[in-house]
């Protein structure tokens, strides 16, 4: 749309009243009627800058001075901007489409992830954080979301994305991740999955299902015992033992999932994305484990648009798949066939950097899928230290080595810190190897919490301010980085950009 001359953004003027120079971020400039909005950045802040008149510029909070409004990018604004242009407020993925999670833990990556989807007829969930990683960073669901739609309107991008409340275990959780307007909730019911079934003898599961309440194993084995299930040519039977192991697992999880889909699910004024996890097991979820639950899911009349079971092989934090690929692609099939017949997706977590599956994943489901990938553009961002600012990258490597201990906890991973190059043995210029070494990718990746929040004895954080204000200053780095290591995700998966 034309804009007319007093409707302009005026850069010079902008510059006066913020003290800085500013970027302004043309993709951004949007007209309204009487008023045009644009995103620009001064120093650190990035701000909302509405011209003209009228009710958008109005209902914007911000300091005014002729007809020009200059905007904080807070929470208040972002609902105004989602109610005047909804492109830029979170959307569930109603037509199904494959679609990627790109959890975003610095609030920084979603223009990066905007570049790489360009041409893509993927959906992205842009806004995508559980529980852990907004207590590891600081963060809230609002926050999350507003990043993700600022990022939206600042590169013009009118594709539709989605918010996922991830892994969300508490209904407390659900209820704030609803709030703030997610428009796809993650239900990890791994609290209520008896995991310690699964090393279990046959003689202690008999011991153990004596002790359930008779009656509703009476009702469970009615419809399955012995039971043969025909899933596209694979033939199930769900013969005594399984089933009662799989009943030891996972009957309070039915339960929970069946509680929750009724209470936020099913009658939400606004359409929901139900996701179902199962995949925080050490054992991977067997086929005829995840077509008991399918049959439970439909005789619960839950409607699920996505299932992550755990698939057989290791999914460690930001390095490639380990396992028998042959084994992989056998696996997923079944799990496949099985999300087909009953009408929802596959999902695959900690989907970064696994990319000897991604053919597979493409050639195997052949329709579409979600996939999810988080800590990778935290490590993309860790490059960008290394190429431009030795320095402050060495402090934080220094520093990881000292949290790994701490880190571990929370992980499960086979790092070997002894493995990675000492850094007194390696140039500036050699730094960004470490990006490409498994081990240090590890250490990198599971400390980031340490990294972004520890303090020194004074109280101030370690690095946030220092890597933020780098971030900022490279965002268009930062952004290329993404939109080359997102890409080859995408094109692995065969989504040609
Ligand atoms: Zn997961």
């Amino acid at each position: 749309m034309e804009l007319y001359e007093e409707k302009r953004i005026k850069p010079e003027q902008l510059k006066k009243r913020l003290g800085k120079p500013i970027t302004l971020y043309e993709r951004s400039e949007t007209s309204l009627g009487e008023c045009t909005l644009a995103l620009v950045r001064a120093g650190r802040e990035k701000y909302l800058v509405a011209t003209g008149s009228g009710p958008v510029f109005d209902e914007l909070e911000g300091t005014t001075e002729g007809s020009c409004k200059i905007c904080p990018t807070n929470h208040a604004n972002r609902l105004v901007l989602n109610s005047y242009l909804p492109y830029t407020k979170p959307q569930s993925n109603a037509n199904k489409r494959t679609s990627i999670g790109l959890g975003d833990r610095l609030g920084e990556a979603t223009c990066g992830h905007i570049r790489a989807l360009q041409g893509t007829s993927v959906f992205p969930i842009f806004a995508q954080q559980s529980v852990r990683e907004l207590t590891l960073t600081g963060r809230t669901f609002e926050d999350v979301i507003d990043k993700a739609a600022y990022a939206v309107f600042q590169e013009g991008y009118t594709g539709g994305y989605g918010a996922d409340g991830d892994h969300l275990k508490k209904e407390a959780d659900i209820e704030k991740a609803l709030e703030a307007g997610v428009t796809m909730i993650t239900l990890d019911s791994s609290d209520v999955i008896d995991n310690t079934v699964f090393t279990l003898g046959t003689h202690e599961v008999e011991a153990r299902y004596e002790q359930m309440d008779a009656t509703l194993c009476k009702s469970y084995e009615d419809r399955y015992r012995d039971q043969v299930f025909t899933v596209s040519d694979q033939s199930y039977t769900l013969d005594a033992e399984h089933l009662k192991r799989d009943i030891l697992i996972y009957h309070r999880a039915l339960d929970f999932i069946q509680a929750i889909y009724e209470k936020y699910i099913a009658g939400s004024a606004v359409s929901l994305d139900f996701e179902v996890s199962i995949d925080e097991t050490d054992t991977p979820t067997d086929a005829k484990s995840h077509l008991f639950i399918a049959l439970e899911l439909k005789r619960r009349k839950v409607v699920v648009s996505t299932l992550a079971p755990r698939f057989i092989g290791e999914f460690q934090k930001g390095i490639d798949y380990r396992g028998d690929l042959a084994l992989f692609e056998q696996d997923l099939l079944a799990h496949t066939a099985i999300a087909k017949q009953f009408g929802y997706r596959l999902s695959v977590h900690s989907g970064s950097d696994k990319f000897s599956i991604f053919p597979i994943l493409q050639k195997t489901i052949k329709g579409s899928f979600h996939i999810k990938t988080a800590g990778t553009n935290w490590l993309e961002a860790m490059r960008l230290v290394a190429l431009k600012d030795p320095d402050l990258y060495r402090r934080m490597h220094r520093h990881a080595l000292s949290r790994f201990a701490d880190a571990r906890a929370f992980y499960h991973v086979t790092t070997d810190i002894s493995a990675i190059e000492a850094l007194d043995a390696t140039q500036d210029a050699e730094l960004v190897h470490y990006l490409e070494d498994d081990n240090a990718r590890q250490l990198l990746h599971i400390t980031y919490g340490f990294l972004l929040e520890d303090t020194d004895a004074t109280g101030r954080k370690l690095f946030k301010d220092e890597f933020f204000s780098l971030l900022a200053i490279e965002e268009q780095l930062y952004a290329d980085l993404l939109a080359k290591h997102i890409g080859k995700h995408l094109h692995l998966l065969g989504f040609a950009s």
